[in-house]
């Protein structure tokens, strides 16, 4: 079980790098996961520059939506993240991007194939368009919560980003990384002809012997 403070830390890291690798600009997207030692979770404060920030600095938001712990304001998308932790016990860390390959798909409102074997092992379904509501909104949480659904691992928000979710920060940065990348293929791929997807039978053979490969039972 990690304790509240390493779970901070593993935060805040993943936030410093989607900033680094340019999956978002300035303080956008976000980070959480669960304080597994807390009635709720880590998340990154609203509107501040991760570079200066300490684990300190990260906020504790209860399951009742209370701040638990932090001096600060939490991610302004944090209803968005509650509302997943509440419908997914499963779901132990999300990671929220505007990556610009993946978010080309969520303005153009057209899902991503899996074209990739990557995108089979690590997501193992096509990345759906969470229908437009407001960021920060009930409304989006609802939404997104629905377009997931009980086993999504991304899903794209309507002229806005991308979520991945995962059972560990690692694995929803892995599921943010691998979709844009699917994204990014795909509209080169186009250039050069129709997207062709795997067939759902490859697609299932793929993201079973992947979780069976290198992965924890989750
Ligand atoms: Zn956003």
């Amino acid at each position: 079980m990690l304790s509240s403070l390493e779970v901070r830390r593993q935060v805040l890291e993943a936030a410093r790098e989607i900033y680094n690798s340019g999956m978002v600009i300035g303080t956008w997207g976000n980070v959480s996961a669960r304080a597994t030692d807390l009635k709720g979770f880590v998340i990154t404060p609203s509107g501040m520059d991760y570079e200066s920030l300490n684990p300190e600095d990260m906020v504790i938001v209860g399951y009742d939506k209370q701040v638990i712990e932090g001096r600060y304001r939490p991610s302004s998308e944090s209803p968005l993240h509650l509302a997943i932790y509440l419908a997914r016990p499963d779901v132990g860390a999300i990671v929220h991007v505007h990556s610009p390959f993946a978010t080309a798909f969520a303005v153009a409102g057209v899902p991503i194939p899996v074209i990739l074997e990557e995108t089979a092992q690590v997501i193992g379904h096509e990345i759906p368009v969470v229908p437009y509501a407001l960021t920060g909104s009930r409304k989006l949480a609802e939404y997104a919560v629905k377009t997931l659904g009980e086993t999504g691992r991304a899903a794209l928000l309507s002229h806005h980003g991308l979520i991945g979710v995962g059972a560990s920060v690692a694995q929803a940065l892995r599921v943010c990384y691998v979709t844009e990348q699917t994204a990014q293929i795909g509209i080169y791929a186009r250039m050069l002809g129709p997207l062709k997807g795997l067939a759902e039978d490859q697609v299932k053979l793929l993201h079973e012997g992947f979780k069976k490969y290198g992965q924890k039972k989750q």
